[in-house]
C-alpha cells in the first residue's frame, strides 16, 4: 500500500477531512491540530468523529499525522510560551486519544540565544513532563532546515533529545525532504549515505512519517521554503527515489507544498504513477 497525502484543512472537522482526502486520491493526510498561529481548538464533536472513523476505515486510510501549531516553542526563552507549548500539547495529546493510534508531529524548537543545549534540555523536559504511558497517539519530531536558531537541524540533536525522554517507545521522528536538504543533508546526489547517516546517529526504526517537500533553495541553505513537486532544487526524480526507498516505502508521505486540493490532487496522482 502506498500512504500518500497532503496537509488539509481541518477548519470544518475531521469528516471533511476524509471527504477532501476521498476527492484528490489521498490514502493518509496531516491536519493542525488548531490554528497554526496559536489559540484554542475547537470543540470535538462525537459525531464527527464517529462519522468521520467509519469513512476511513471504507476509504482504508492509513495512519494519520496531525501536526502541533508552529507557535508550539518549548524552549523558548520566555516562560510564557513554554508555559503554552505544555498546555498545548498536553490538550492535543489528551484530544488525539478520540482518533487513537496516530502521529503528532511538533517542530522542537527555537532556542533563542540560549543555545542548543538548553533548547534540548528544555524540550526533553516539555516532554517528559506530558507523556504518559497510556498515551496511543506517537510523538515526532521534526526534521528541520536549521533556520535561525532551530533545534533539531542536525539528526545528533534529535538523538540527543530522544535519549533524554523517559517514555522513548513514545517517541519517533518524522523527515520533511525540504527540511533535510536546506540542513545540509544531500538527497539529491546521496540519499543512501543520508540514510544511513539517519539510520547511524536516531536509527531508522524511529522514522514513522515523511514530509514530502521540493525546496526553493539550494541544500544546506538553512531557508526552509516549500516548492511544488519537481519545481525546486531537489526536483521529481529524487523525490520519486524517496517514495520508492526501501527504508522509507511503507511510511505514510504527506505533502506540504504551495498547492489548493487540485494541485494536491495532480501530485498525488503524479507520485503513485511512479511508485514501483
Ligand atoms: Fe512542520
Ligand atoms: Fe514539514
Ligand atoms: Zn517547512
Amino acid at each position: 500500500m502506498f500512504y500518500i497525502g497532503c496537509h488539509l484543512s481541518c477548519a470544518k472537522g475531521y469528516l471533511p477531512m476524509a471527504k477532501d482526502a476521498e476527492k484528490i486520491g489521498a490514502t493518509t493526510f496531516q491536519f493542525f491540530t488548531r490554528n497554526p498561529r496559536g489559540g484554542n481548538a475547537r470543540a470535538l464533536d462525537e459525531n464527527d468523529i464517529a462519522a468521520f472513523l467509519k469513512k476511513k476505515e471504507e476509504l482504508g486510510i492509513g495512519t494519520l499525522v496531525a501536526h502541533a501549531p508552529y507557535t508550539l516553542n518549548a524552549c523558548s526563552a520566555d516562560e510564557a510560551v513554554r508555559d503554552f507549548a505544555w498546555r498545548t500539547m498536553r490538550d492535543d495529546l489528551q484530544r488525539l486519544e478520540h482518533t487513537p493510534g496516530n502521529l503528532y508531529n511538533f517542530h522542537p524548537g527555537s532556542h533563542v540565544k540560549q543555545g542548543t543545549e538548553t533548547g534540548i534540555r528544555l524540550i526533553s523536559e516539555m516532554l517528559n513532563g506530558i507523556l504518559t504511558p497510556e498515551l496511543s497517539t506517537t510523538v515526532l519530531l521534526e526534521t528541520m532546515a536549521g533556520k535561525g536558531s532551530e533545534v533539531g537541524g542536525r539528526f545528533e540533536e534529535l538523538r540527543e533529545i530522544l535519549d533524554r525522554v523517559e517514555l522513548s517507545e513514545k517517541m519517533g521522528v518524522c523527515l520533511d525532504t525540504c527540511h533535510v536538504w536546506d540542513g545540509g543533508y544531500d538527497i539529491v546526489k546521496d540519499l543512501d549515505g543520508v540514510l544511513s547517516e539517519f539510520d547511524r546517529v536516531v536509527g531508522l526504526h524511529r522514522l514513522k512519517a515523511v514530509h514530502l517537500n521540493d525546496s526553493l533553495n539550494v541544500c544546506g541553505a538553512k531557508k526552509d521554503r516549500h516548492a511544488k513537486i519537481g519545481e525546486g532544487q531537489i526536483g521529481l526524480e529524487a523525490l520519486v527515489r524517496v517514495i520508492n526507498h526501501p527504508a522509507l516505502k511503507h511510511l505514510p508521505f504527506c505533502l506540504e507544498t504551495p498547492n489548493e486540493l487540485d494541485g494536491y490532487a495532480r501530485e498525488i496522482e503524479l507520485l503513485k504513477s511512479r511508485r514501483v
